[in-house]
């Protein structure tokens, strides 16, 4: 079996697209990933990126545009020839094979030699730390190390180009911290090139080198993750990066990259994103962990405290402001509900995006 993977470049997407009946699950994506990069597919659910992932492993046929490794067209290939490892949400281990037979399953099929099995299965074994529990069936192993077994039955055929579709997401908050970390690191020894579907921002933004942010079937943004932390092209992209206090205004005077926005009796100054025009209509997009009480007698939005939570260090805030925004704070005390507070946040914090309320 050709393995067309095995030196390529760089994988392309052409104006790739999905339709189910009317829907278009994926809308004209173009994107070229780069050999040994580490690329998360971001966005809420059902915006494209489990589509966009089994149409790059060859689960499902595209209805239009192309999937290119450097100048070979590979989409009417069937996923076998393609040669990429998957780690899918359901790991789906053989339940009646040893950790060991798991891993080797796809050695096996591919005929490879016995003592050769055995060698790679134990290296993959120990790159994913289970070295000592291969003999065991899956169902006497934890949910992390079921999870590792299947991402070493993934990596141990050496594929060039691996695909992850939520691997984490059946696992508890710790587990997922450390695999997290694990996957990553795979990722670099092997020096290989992966394509991770996720809609937790925090995730994507640890582990990849580039995130594309899909919204509706279609790539709204693509970028290092600070850049997309920091500044995000569309109001939709920062809400999803954690942006999520929106506030309508007017635009008062913009100067250079800051622009000044008038809500009700507030002045705010923010980041200017995208087009801002004096005298248009705006919208401020805050973090809740950069919007703080302001000192006595300092300015900011005017909102009633509707209740405050208690998170270790600090306290997150809930607000409305009279025109009934919700606005999330974090304050270094509790307020009682119905407190009128004032909430303002280092300008270099706050994006201005120009648009209609
Ligand atoms: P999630 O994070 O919830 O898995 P996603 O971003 O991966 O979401 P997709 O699974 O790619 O989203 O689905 C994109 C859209 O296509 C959704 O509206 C979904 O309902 C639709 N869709 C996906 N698979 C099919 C199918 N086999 N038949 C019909 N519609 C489908």
């Amino acid at each position: 079996m050709t393995i067309h993977a095995a030196n390529f470049r760089e994988l392309r997407l052409d104006n790739l697209s999905r339709d189910f009946g009317t829907h278009n699950a994926v809308k004209d994506v173009s994107l070229t990933i780069k050999k040994g990069e580490f690329i998360a597919l971001l966005g809420p659910s059902g915006c494209g990126k489990s589509t966009t992932l089994n149409l790059i492993a060859g689960l499902l046929p595209a209805t239009g545009g192309g999937i290119w490794l450097d100048d070979r067209r590979i989409d009417p290939l069937r996923p076998e020839e393609r040669g990429f490892g998957m780690v899918f949400q359901n790991y789906a281990l053989f339940p009646h094979m040893s950790v060991k037979r798991n891993i080797g399953f796809g050695l096996k099929m591919r005929g490879v030699q016995k003592s050769e099995i055995e060698r790679r299965v134990g290296e993959a074994a120990a790159l994913v730390r289970l070295q000592g529990q291969t003999e065991k069936l899956p169902g006497q192993l934890s949910g992390g190390q079921q999870q590792r077994v299947a991402i070493a039955r993934a990596i141990v055929v050496e594929p060039p180009l691996v695909l992850m579709d939520e691997p984490l997401s059946n696992l508890d908050a710790k587990l997922r911290l450390e695999m997290r970390a694990e996957i990553r690191r795979i990722h670099n020894t092997l020096g290989a090139t992966t394509i991770y579907v996720t809609h937790d921002q925090e995730e994507a933004l640890s582990l990849a080198d580039r995130i594309v942010v899909m919204r509706d079937g279609q790539v709204r943004q693509v970028g290092g993750p600070e850049d997309l932390f920091s500044r995000p092209d569309h109001l939709d992209v920062a809400e999803f990066m954690g942006f999520r206090n929106k506030v309508a205004g007017r635009v008062a005077s913009v100067e250079g990259e800051h622009a000044t926005v008038t809500v009700g009796d507030a002045k705010v100054v923010g980041r200017v994103r995208g087009t801002v025009a004096p005298g248009g209509q705006a919208w401020l997009a805050i973090r809740p962990e950069d919007l703080h009480p302001a000192a006595a007698g300092g300015a900011g939005l005017k909102a009633s405290v509707v209740s405050t939570e208690f998170r270790g260090r600090e306290f997150v805030g809930f607000s409305r402001m009279a025109d009934g925004t919700d606005l999330s704070f974090l304050a270094h005390d509790r307020i009682a509900p119905g407190g009128e507070v004032t909430l303002a946040a280092d300008p270099d914090r706050v994006l201005v995006f120009g648009g209609a309320a």
